[in-house]
């Protein structure tokens, strides 16, 4: 009887967080309105002297890279990026095309802004730009590539939470029916191709 007492306590303390067990939890961040321009021109979302050449962002974490988040055996859904060359101390972010703000969500150190884009196919696809230090927008405004979203975190106000947040952690998604806890609930790639797309790839693809 103790035992099954432990078993059944343990499942309730060490169970693995799923996404589809998580994503309730979201929903109410979530607003569903769409776009009312096609994301026909894609720009890098930070003020640098090119916003379609590449090289004007570092890298700093590539795409399905292994790490840890509050979960084990977590996976990379982004790229980590800050300007190559930044303009000024406080690193504005900027809406990479035409699109909605369909979430903002967490806060502290994890601040997202979501957009929703409307393809010229037709298709809808999101961009996800993770740990903002100030934001702002709010659901439901309409977007275009001179929006600023928000700021990114100096490094001294990094520190408070380990040093490790000032760069922008973007995702480009297919889907975001999780309503954003695939970002780090996200352990395999048949998962992470499900929902989102490489960075890298996409960028190269459509900064044209
Ligand atoms: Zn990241």
């Amino acid at each position: 009887m103790k035992t099954l007492l432990f078993l059944f306590l343990s499942s309730l303390l060490f169970e693995t967080p799923t996404i589809e067990k998580d994503r309730d939890r979201w929903k109410p961040y979530y607003t569903d309105a769409a776009p009312t321009k096609t994301a026909d021109q894609w720009y890098l979302p930070f003020d640098v002297a090119n916003r379609k050449k590449i090289s004007n962002i570092k890298i700093i974490s590539i795409f399905g890279d292994h790490r840890d988040s509050y979960v084990k055996g977590h996976i990379h859904t982004a790229i980590d990026i800050n300007p190559a060359l930044p303009k000024a101390k406080l690193v504005a972010v900027y809406a990479m095309a035409n699109g909605i703000v369909c979430s903002v969500h967490l806060g502290e150190n994890q601040r997202t802004v979501v957009v929703k884009h409307k393809l010229p196919n037709g298709q809808f696809m999101f961009t996800s730009y993770k740990h903002l230090k100030e934001v702002y927008v709010s659901n439901g405004q309409l977007v275009d590539q001179n929006t600023k979203l928000a700021r990114l975190f100096t490094p001294q106000e990094s520190k408070k939470y380990g040093g490790d947040y000032h760069h922008l952690h973007l995702e480009i998604r297919k889907k975001f029916d999780d309503y954003g806890c695939a970002s780090w609930l996200t352990f395999n790639n048949t998962q992470l191709n499900d929902r989102f797309y490489n960075p890298q790839v996409f960028m190269k693809e459509h900064l044209k």
